[in-house]
């Protein structure tokens, strides 16, 4: 698990902040070409959750005066896009500079920084403007495009060090912590910037070599400002080691020290399931993460390969949710997912993933009851896909997960020519000729509840509420939440 375990466990109430007056904090969002529609209310929620801030939200941060902001004690940006105009810029420059608070998330280096607007999904708009260079001041630094131009190496596991680990951000946090996260390189700093842990930046994988800075702090005036250069989407921003640094880098901002505990603010919810979502082998949307994103009754950590399936997941997880696609594991973790499943826990498997582990029978026929063939095998041809089928999708029979659940209608791929055994229980089909039929069944396992659905490819399906929510039930029943 990449999660701070120890300090994640730890008890999310003490803290000694408990009667101080709160934090008045406005979110800047409202665009983005990263996810704020998901990342703002989870950031709310982090700051919320930890008992320290009172949180609102303006998705219109263009026309905000200067006698708005003076109700606030710190501002938080999650925003990407146009700049804001004169009278806004200036008053938000002008409440730092006298001694107020300012976080800046991940992609808000971006903004103002001269180079391309860009659009959701990272699209270019071919749009500029001037840069911002109060913005680049407060922030200490701002994305570049001369070579050797700002970037980042695709999304990964890596390591952040604590370069100052005596700060109050860092204190009780050890030498740093894991995240699987985009690692920005690249950016030009300014003198005033002080970092406040780096990661290395692997060359292998298209990094720079360098430790590239990814927390700092900067005086502006009489403020101070956090820039964290982590959270590219909740996933990321469920990581313990951002969700701890990003509100204690709040309350430094704001107030100048820090009282919040090195621990993840406590959900709303009171027992959220852990579901361990994994992922690799199959390339696939972003979108697909916000099939769990805005449910307070989940708690969600994604693993990828190889790292899936390598320690026992009993402890951690009540449901595993695969969308990955990968033929063989080793006999290790072929053992941690039987013993899952001899536990009884919960079960879900997402469209290509059912053509995980080829060569386990076991998997395939006792298990999940149902097999995408990748090459001809035993007299049977390779199974075969369409994309972009129209498909008309209904319940057969009454199963918890599909009651009251509307007929889906999405566009999205088909398989056919699967191999499914006759013990499954078939809860949804479609008379697409050009699928099998069966798009969703439960799997003929009897010790733990197993749910596959064919359908979610894409962002197509993955962005429908109806395939939301049948996910969702799918997850709370294979958890044994749904009856
Ligand atoms: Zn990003
Ligand atoms: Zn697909």
């Amino acid at each position: 698990m990449r999660r701070l375990a120890a300090l994640a466990l730890a008890a999310a109430a003490l803290h000694p902040a408990l009667g101080a007056a709160p934090i008045r904090t406005l979110i800047f969002s409202g665009q983005n070409n990263h996810g704020w529609r998901t990342t703002t209310p989870y950031l709310e929620n982090l700051l919320t959750a930890s008992g320290r801030f009172e949180v609102r939200v303006e998705e219109e941060p263009a026309g905000v005066t200067a006698a708005t902001l003076a109700h606030y004690d710190l501002i938080v940006v999650d925003y990407q896009g146009p700049r804001w105009g004169d009278a806004t810029e200036r008053a938000v420059a002008d409440f730092v500079a006298s001694g107020k608070g300012l976080v800046a998330v991940h992609g808000s280096s971006y903004a103002f920084s001269g180079l391309d607007i860009l659009g959701p999904g990272h699209v270019r708009t071919g749009r500029t403007e001037p840069p911002w260079l109060a913005w680049a001041a407060m922030l200490g630094g701002t994305w570049a495009g001369d070579p050797p131009r700002s970037f980042h190496a695709p999304r990964h596991l890596f390591t952040v060090k604590f370069t100052d680990p005596s700060h109050p951000i860092a204190q009780g946090m050890g030498s740093g912590f894991q995240t699987l996260d985009e690692l920005y390189h690249g950016m030009h700093f300014l003198p005033s910037a002080h970092p406040i842990a780096t990661a290395y930046d692997d060359p292998s994988i298209g990094g720079t070599g360098a430790d590239e800075p990814v927390l700092l702090t900067v005086n502006y005036g009489k403020g101070r400002v956090f820039y964290t250069a982590l959270g590219h989407e909740v996933p990321a921003m469920q990581e313990a080691g951002f969700a701890i640094t990003f509100v204690r880098g709040a309350e430094w901002a704001a107030s100048g020290n820090v009282t919040l505990p090195p621990v993840v603010p406590a959900s709303r919810a009171a027992h959220p399931l852990r579901v361990e979502v994994v992922t690799g082998g199959h390339p696939f949307d972003p979108e697909f993460y916000e099939l769990f994103v805005g449910r307070p009754d989940l708690e969600v950590t994604v693993t990828g390969h190889p790292d899936a399936y390598t320690r026992d997941l009993r402890t951690e997880t009540d449901v595993l949710v695969l969308y990955d696609l990968v033929s063989e594991i080793g006999d290790q973790k072929r053992d941690n997912l039987r013993a899952f499943l001899e536990a009884g826990r919960g079960l879900v498997v997402l469209h290509h993933a059912i053509a995980d582990f080829g060569s386990w029978p076991w998997w395939s026929e006792q298990v999940v009851g149902g097999k995408y063939l990748l090459q001809p095998e035993g007299g049977r041809p390779a199974s075969t896909y369409k994309h972009d089928e129209d498909i008309l999708v209904r319940a057969v029979g009454t199963h918890a997960i599909t009651r009251g659940l509307a007929p889906l209608h999405l566009r999205d791929e088909t398989y056919h020519g699967m191999w499914i055994s006759p013990r499954v229980n078939v809860i949804l089909e479609t008379s697409n000729p050009s699928s099998d039929g069966p798009v969703a069944w439960i799997g003929p396992y009897d010790k733990s509840r197993v749910v596959y659905i064919q359908l979610g490819h894409g962002r197509l399906a993955q962005q429908n509420p109806d395939y939301q929510e049948l996910v969702h039930r799918a997850v709370l029943w294979a958890a044994g939440r749904l009856e």
